[in-house]
Formats: structure tokens, sequence, C-alpha cells
């Protein structure tokens, strides 16, 4: 192939495509992001916490920082964690890594892929580009990758508003308050943001549920958490509709091309994370598709050494225990999820970071695992025994390294 026009096209100007693209820019290549306006914002309240999004290079594309994140869940009360929060400026994070992307000679591309063949990609609009390598970081319907089946979804509903009686912790941002909201049914808990001057960002949250949660449930119950039954106090300034997909087995990588962020199953199977670990993750990867470069590999093989170094065998056996985290989720009553989130926090801050996605290897995440199953009460260290043996059985055997992934 003669010299290609980018070094590495990205199909997706999401988070995890940026991320990605800043990342190899910062390694000097030369980088095209094409996405359907790709200057357009952002529209998701994005969370991560400040350790990611310092070692991203975004502290300073932050529209809040807390020092301290607040979490409730069982009779332990409120917790309050030592590790800081951060809400994204969507704006300054979407400007900083653009312009990191242009200052290595790339630029964003209007325009939707239709397919890529060899490191040819074509438009919808007919027009070709070609790269060494292409990432589909198009989401989670990507248009690359294959999409696998989701075990379940997550589900939201936010609003930013002002309100007389703070909804939660002051000066802090409240991950989960798993208290009764008042609601039979499918459990949800309260995510809330204190934006200063009586502004909150308040949003009722199905953690992961086999079907999403409708809207106007969510909102129900928001007002009733908040007892705010007839209307809102003010206006919302902003209204956030939030699902996702979550759960899915990682993918086989597509000819002549890897994926990267939600369209590679990167949302953290049981949290829902992902924005915060793909910026992290960005420099690895980038750091491969350089070595590809240098060594002048063509565009699938420069694709699989990317993949490779994305879904090492470890980090394959880590998604498959979180897998084997959400089949345990998907079961749980409110009562379980309160006393599960209690132990889970209790755990000294290494063990729950190495589960969130900070593992440095899978003894890490075995560690966590066993720690919470050691804390809780016999009643639900059953459960967790016959969630294990049950259906996901086959995430578990995974992640223990027992049985082989099909993402290899
Ligand atoms: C409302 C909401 C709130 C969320 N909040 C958080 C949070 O706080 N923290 C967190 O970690 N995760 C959060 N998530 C989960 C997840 O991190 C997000 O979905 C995140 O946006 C995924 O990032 P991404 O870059 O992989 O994909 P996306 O953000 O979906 O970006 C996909 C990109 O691909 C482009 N694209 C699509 N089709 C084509 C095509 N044919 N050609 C070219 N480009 C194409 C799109 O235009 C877009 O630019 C949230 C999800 C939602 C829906």
């Amino acid at each position: 192939m003669s010299e290609p026009d980018c070094d590495l096209l990205v199909v997706g100007a999401g988070p995890a495509g940026l991320g990605l693209a800043a990342a190899c820019a910062d390694l000097d290549l030369r980088v095209l992001v094409v996405a359907p306006h790709p200057e357009s914002r952002w529209q998701p309240t994005y969370g991560l916490w400040l350790d990611e999004a310092r070692e991203a290079g975004l502290e300073g594309a932050l529209a809040h920082a807390w020092p301290r994140t607040v979490v409730r869940a069982g009779a332990s009360g409120r917790r309050t964690l030592a590790r800081g929060y951060g809400l994204l400026d969507n704006a300054a994070a979407k400007e900083a890594l653009s312009a990191r992307v242009r200052a290595a000679g790339g630029d964003l591309v209007d325009g939707a892929v239709a397919h890529a063949t060899a490191g040819r990609v074509t438009l919808r609009d007919g027009r070709t580009i070609t790269a060494a390598v292409v990432a589909d970081a198009s989401g989670h319907a990507p248009v690359l990758a294959p999409r696998p089946r989701a075990a379940g979804f997550q589900s939201a509903f936010g609003v930013e508003l002002t309100l007389g009686e703070p909804p939660a912790a002051e000066g802090a941002m409240t991950l989960m308050d798993f208290r009764d909201g008042g609601t039979p049914g499918a459990p949800t808990f309260l995510y809330a943001m204190d934006l200063g001057d009586g502004r909150w960002f308040v949003e009722e949250t199905s953690l992961v549920a086999r079907q999403p949660l409708g809207f106007g449930e969510l909102e129900a119950r928001l007002r009733r958490r908040l007892g705010l039954r007839d209307r809102w106090p003010s206006t919302p300034r902003a209204v956030e509709r939030c699902v996702f997909p979550m759960g899915a087995p990682i993918a086989p990588r597509p000819r002549d091309a890897f994926a990267f962020g939600a369209a590679a199953s990167m949302v953290h199977p049981a949290s829902g994370y992902q924005v915060g670990p793909s910026l992290v993750r960005a420099r690895v990867v980038a750091s491969a598709v350089a070595e590809a470069r240098a060594r002048g590999l063509a565009p699938d093989d420069a694709a699989a050494l990317a993949w490779s170094r994305l879904w090492t065998r470890d980090r394959r056996r880590q998604h498959a225990l979180h897998r084997l985290g959400l089949a345990v989720l998907l079961d749980f009553e409110l009562d379980d999820l309160q006393e599960f989130f209690g132990a889970f926090f209790a755990m000294p801050e290494g063990r729950w970071r190495a589960y969130l996605g900070d593992a440095r290897a899978i003894s890490d995440v075995e560690r966590a695992m066993l720690d919470v199953y050691s804390r809780v009460s016999p009643r639900l260290r059953w459960r967790l025994t016959q969630a294990a043996v049950g259906p996901a059985r086959h995430a578990f055997a995974v992640g223990l390294g027992l049985l082989e992934d099909p993402a290899r």
C-alpha cells in the first residue's frame, strides 16, 4: 500500500475514540477521527474518578471535582471514600483531546463510516480514507465490530435543579445511596452531585436489570425519594435519560480493525463505568499502534497487535469475572444489594478499586471477590454461591482460567 492518509483512523468521536486519538497523537501519530458532526457537544453527564482524569491529562477539563465520595448502602450507614470524583466538562474535555490530535497533524472529519477493508475506509457518502490501522470506537452499536448480546441494561433518569433541602451529603459526590426509596419492584439508587449554591444533579439509577426501567417510572421514583411528588421545585436545567447495555462478552475482533470503548465491551460489566478506564487504557493501545507503525505492519496485523495489548489473557479473565459479578447483581433484591455494597465498600480501598477496574492482575479481582464473600451474611453467601454455579458458571470458569473465552 502507498503511504496511507493517516497512521490511525478512529471511527467515532465519543470519549473513547477521542481519548485513543489523543493518546496516539501524543506519540506523534497522525490520527483522523471520523464521526457525524464530530465537533458537537457530548450530551451525557460523564463522571469519573479524579485519579483517572489526572492520568488521562484531563484534570483541567472538569466542571466539578469532589475530594470525597460518599456511599450509603447497608446497615453500615454512610461511608466516605477517600477517592475523589469528577464531573467532566464535556466541552473542555472534547476541546482538550481534539487539540492534542490536531497538534500532531491529525484532524476531526465530518462523516459516517460504512465499512473498512485492508486499511481503506469508505464513508457513506462514498469518500474513502486510507489508514495504517483502523479503530472502531463507534459506541454501543458498533459499525465495524460485531455486537455481542448484552446481559442487561443500566438505566437512569436525572435532573439538574436547585433544591432547598440537600438530598445527599453536602460538598460531596454521592456515588450510590441505596436506602429504600419507598418503591417496590426492581431496586434503584440515588446518584447525587452537589454542584454548589443549592444546585444538584440527582439521578435515579437502575444499576443493572434484564430490561431497562422506563424513564417515567424512574422519574416518579426520584420525586418520591426526594419527597417532591407533585412537581419539581424549580425547572430542571438539564434532564438526562440514560440507557445502555451491560455485561456483553468481548466480541471477536473484526477483520482489518480493532474496537475500543463501548464498541469493545469496555463498559465495566458490573458497574457501567467506561469513560475513565478507556481514557486510561488508551495509552497502552496507543503504544501498540505506534509499535505497529514503526514495524510497518499490515492493517490487519497492526489491529491484531493493538487488540492483543488491550485484551491480554489476564484482562479477558478479569472481564469474565466482572460478568459473573453482573450475573449476581441481576438477581438481587434491594436488601441483597444494600448488604452487598455495604460489604463491598467496607473493604480496604485497594480491594474495591481492583474490582472496579484497577486490578494489576486477575488475582487482585479474585481477592476482592473472596473478601466480599467472607464479609456478607450466610444467607447472601449462599446466594453468591448459587450464582457462581448457576447460569454464570461459564463466566466463572473463564475467570478462573478453567475455560478459554471466545475472544482469543
Ligand atoms: C446518558 C449516559 C450517561 C453515561 N454516564 C457515564 C458516566 O458517567 N461514566 C461512565 O464511565 N460511563 C457512562 N456512560 C456509559 C458509557 O461510558 C457511555 O455510553 C460512553 O459515551 C461510551 O463512550 P464511547 O466513546 O465508547 O461511545 P459514544 O460516546 O457512544 O461515541 C460513539 C461515537 O461514534 C460515532 N458514530 C456512530 N456511528 C458512526 C459511524 N457510522 N461513523 C462514524 N462515527 C460513528 C458517534 O457519532 C459518536 O461520536 C453513560 C452512558 C449514557 C448513555
